[in-house]
């Protein structure tokens, strides 16, 4: 199968690039060609896709999904699109939903329109839970209609929609996995847990928004990972798939964690206002994904995260590069491309 990833060298599309190149976990024969396209934001980084760089499988193209002439010349010649490709940081669309808009409704329509166009075979978009908002207790399955909250989340449920009508109307073989938050090596720490754990190995203080009552379901990248390429090798055409990690914490539970891995106290945390809009929990049932293609998370939370913390500890050059201004002092910084 010949694959084209768009967002590849993110921190979810490239661990999704890695492991399709070096792991023999999928049921269906090895890709023999996988394109890697990708605008290289401040997200994205080529060192993440260092380690099957030699790889004669893997091709990377810097360029921009919204650029239509690209993608038609590139999506020819390939059987499916994983797609990863966006802006994915909540509290950048606070700031600003403009980029959001361009890059995960109207990139994504441009993939659409190519795929349509050139007969693609199946098409993956890769959405969130945050598109069905937030849910006091119970969780959420595929069926539950999308209320999202962010300016982020509504880019997101509306490119859901968009992949959805491109099926329905076209006959694309859409599929669509909503996951919950993933974590693991290579994310950029501009989120959470890498933000956490970076500015606690540099002696800071870390920002828990409100009253760090929020609640999350963690899933390791691998897992996801895992979760994806099975929907895209024996998911159904039209389907949406929940992804969930199985570990579910209130913020101030992850901060303990952390703070335990850092070997640092609470005097550590600074508690600040809270982010408008804050979604109070999400959780996703992810029994469809379960029964119809057998996926269960793998990776233990426990083991996961600290051999995360393990991770950042040991690659300060890969997060230590310069980095776009801290949302936490400032949320204005234009994007950087490198
Ligand atoms: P990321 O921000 O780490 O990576 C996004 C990648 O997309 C970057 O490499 C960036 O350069 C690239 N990109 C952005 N705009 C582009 C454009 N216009 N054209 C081409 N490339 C562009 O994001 P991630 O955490 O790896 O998330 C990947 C996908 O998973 C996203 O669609 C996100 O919505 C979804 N998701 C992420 C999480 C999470 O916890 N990280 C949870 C649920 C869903």
């Amino acid at each position: 199968m010949k694959i084209l990833v768009t967002g590849g060298a993110g921190f979810i599309g490239s661990h999704f690039v890695r492991s399709l190149l070096t792991s023999g976990e999928g049921t269906g024969s090895p890709p023999t060609l996988v394109t890697v396209v990708d605008a290289l934001t401040y997200a994205g980084h080529r060192a993440n896709l260092a380690a099957v760089a030699a790889d004669s499988r893997l091709a990377f193209v810097r360029g921009d999904i919204l650029d239509a002439g690209l993608i038609d010349g590139l999506l020819p010649g390939h059987d499916a699109v994983v797609h990863f490709a966006a802006e994915s940081h909540v509290d950048r669309s606070i700031a600003s939903g403009h980029a959001f808009v361009a890059t995960n409704v109207l990139g994504l329509h441009t993939l659409l329109q190519a795929a349509v166009r050139h007969g693609l075979r199946t098409f993956v978009h890769v959405s969130t839970d945050e598109v069905y908002g937030s849910i006091p207790a119970g969780s959420w399955t595929e069926e539950h209609p999308l209320a999202p909250n962010s300016p982020y989340a509504a880019s997101k449920a509306s490119g859901d929609l968009l992949a959805l009508s491109y099926h329905r109307t076209h006959g694309l073989d859409v599929r669509i996995t909503r996951c919950s938050n993933n974590y693991g090596p290579h994310q950029f720490p501009e989120k959470v847990i890498p933000r956490f754990v970076t500015r606690l190995l540099d002696g800071h203080k870390v920002p828990l928004y409100g009253d760090g009552r929020h609640v999350r379901d963690w899933l390791h990248v691998d897992d996801h990972c895992r979760a994806v390429r099975l929907v895209l090798e024996r998911g159904r055409p039209g389907e949406v798939y929940n992804v969930g990690g199985g570990t579910e914490l209130t913020n101030e539970q992850l901060t303990q964690r952390l703070l335990d891995l850092c070997g640092a106290g609470w005097s550590r945390v600074d508690h600040v206002a809270d982010r408008p809009g804050h979604d109070a929990r999400y959780s996703v049932d992810w029994s469809k994904i379960r029964s119809e293609l057998g996926y269960a998370p793998r990776r233990s939370f426990t083991d996961g995260l600290a051999e995360t913390v393990a991770w950042y500890r040991a690659n300060r050059s890969w997060w230590e590069r310069p980095a776009p201004s801290d949302p936490y002092s400032s949320l204005s910084a234009p994007e950087r491309n490198r």
